[in-house]
């Protein structure tokens, strides 16, 4: 259980008395209370059982980290936000400010500082989610939280530093491996406070160098179908994890530093182009290359690109990017419910964000009752047919639905880690 301190307040949507409540969603109150959109007392005991129970399981492995040796020269090591320790690092510091558990702060960052001490400065690998400086911004967030402003800006510096090879030509632009991972960093900062006009001028080459290779993928496209598109590992995503909706939802997160034009004529195309590809069944396909309709998950097909949309109608107040952001989480209603796991990339836990954003967006609690019951679901055990491949992970794993359990308590501020 939670100490009694920890309580959230909550911000009543401002449509929320016109469109609350309906029948149909009579079993919500077993879930959150009406008048105050609070999870109930039960169901955040039940939450909050898992939460420590998961933390007492993660415990272990932390500790077997921070005993591990340092790696051999040879070896190269990004302990990552996706699949490594400082996801664990992460998770640790969310969980100590939900439960003003300071404890859990010097934690996470003996945990960071050991990720720190045995990365691999020679890889070239930027993004947040699984590159350094993923690392590094949590690095920031901790040190911050500690009051050593001294080593969070350091940790600032070596962001920058990536700058040049973020750039790099040879540097994907995708969200999970490239360039678009590294502009979520830099605006993650901003977004912690951390404001500073040269970093602003930074952004700015990274939106523009995005934006350039995008229009030179498609300049090579003959007939020439849409503004955007980007290759990864020679192939045409276009989901969030690595292809062409989860760079959109990156720039449109820097829509400040775009232009009128580069919103109008490069992102709302793309957004429309990417409308014409769906499946029958209304699901967005894996790639352009004639994937069967399987994938309903954040890094594949409708559960990531339904946020992308959420995200396309607060930027250009456009209908049909409601209406796509509505029939992409409808199927993530239907089919949602993976059994290959829990986890945030490809789970019921990072599918349950889906509804969080579609709350946040509407106000209507239909999407908060069905976010509930897709984090009810990984309460239950048994459900999964594998074990991930990475079982303590933020992205695969175990700290990932942890995260997400805690996160569905504050359903407003809720928000899926790197998107
Ligand atoms: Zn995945």
């Amino acid at each position: 259980m939670y100490p009694k301190k920890y309580k959230y307040t909550f911000m009543m949507p401002r449509c929320h008395k016109t469109l609350f409540p309906t029948p149909l969603e009579s079993s919500f109150i077993a879930i959150y209370v009406l008048e105050t959109l609070r999870v109930t007392d039960s169901f955040e005991h039940k939450i909050n059982e898992f939460v420590e129970a998961h933390m007492f399981i993660i415990d272990q492995e932390v500790q077997l980290f921070l005993k591990k040796p340092k790696p051999i020269q040879d070896e190269h090591t990004v302990e990552s936000i996706y699949s490594g320790m400082a996801g664990i690092a992460l998770l640790y510091n969310f969980y100590a400010n939900k439960t003003q558990n300071k404890n859990k702060t010097v934690e996470a960052k003996h945990i960071i500082e050991k990720c720190l001490s045995i990365l691999d400065e020679n890889s070239d690998s930027v993004t947040y989610l699984t590159g350094k400086s993923g690392i590094f911004v949590t690095a920031t967030e901790i040190y911050r939280d500690l009051g050593d402003i001294k080593n969070a800006k350091k940790m600032i510096e070596k962001v920058v530093d990536l700058l040049p090879l973020a750039l790099n030509q040879k540097m994907p632009d995708v969200l999970l491996y490239g360039r678009a991972g590294y502009l979520y960093s830099l605006l993650l900062l901003k977004k912690l406070g951390w404001e500073d006009p040269d970093r602003d001028k930074l952004i700015r080459k990274v939106v523009t160098s995005i934006f350039n290779n995008g229009i030179q993928t498609c300049d090579r496209d003959k007939p020439r179908r849409t503004s955007l598109m980007y290759k990864c590992h020679n192939k045409k995503y276009l989901g969030a994890a690595q292809g062409l909706s989860g760079v959109i939802h990156c720039l449109l997160l820097a829509k400040s530093y775009l232009t009128k034009n580069e919103l109008d004529d490069l992102i709302k195309p793309a957004l429309d182009y990417l409308l014409t590809l769906r499946y029958k069944s209304g699901n967005l396909p894996v790639s352009l290359c004639n994937d069967p309709d399987r994938l309903v998950q954040w890094c594949h097909g409708a559960a990531g690109v339904a946020q992308t949309y959420a995200l396309a109608y607060k930027v250009f107040l456009d209908e049909k990017y409601l209406n796509a952001a509505v029939q992409y989480a409808d199927i993530v209603w239907k089919r949602g419910l993976l059994t290959k796991g829990y986890g945030l990339c490809h789970g019921v836990s990072g599918n349950s964000y889906t509804f969080m954003s579609l709350f946040q967006l509407t106000g209507k609690t239909k999407y908060l009752y069905r976010a509930a019951r897709f984090v009810d679901w990984c309460l239950t055990t048994g459900r999964q047919n594998r074990i991930p491949d990475n079982p303590y992970s933020m992205f695969e794993g175990v700290s990932g639905v942890t995260y997400a359990l805690m996160d569905a308590q504050d359903p407003i501020a809720a928000n899926l880690p790197g998107f």
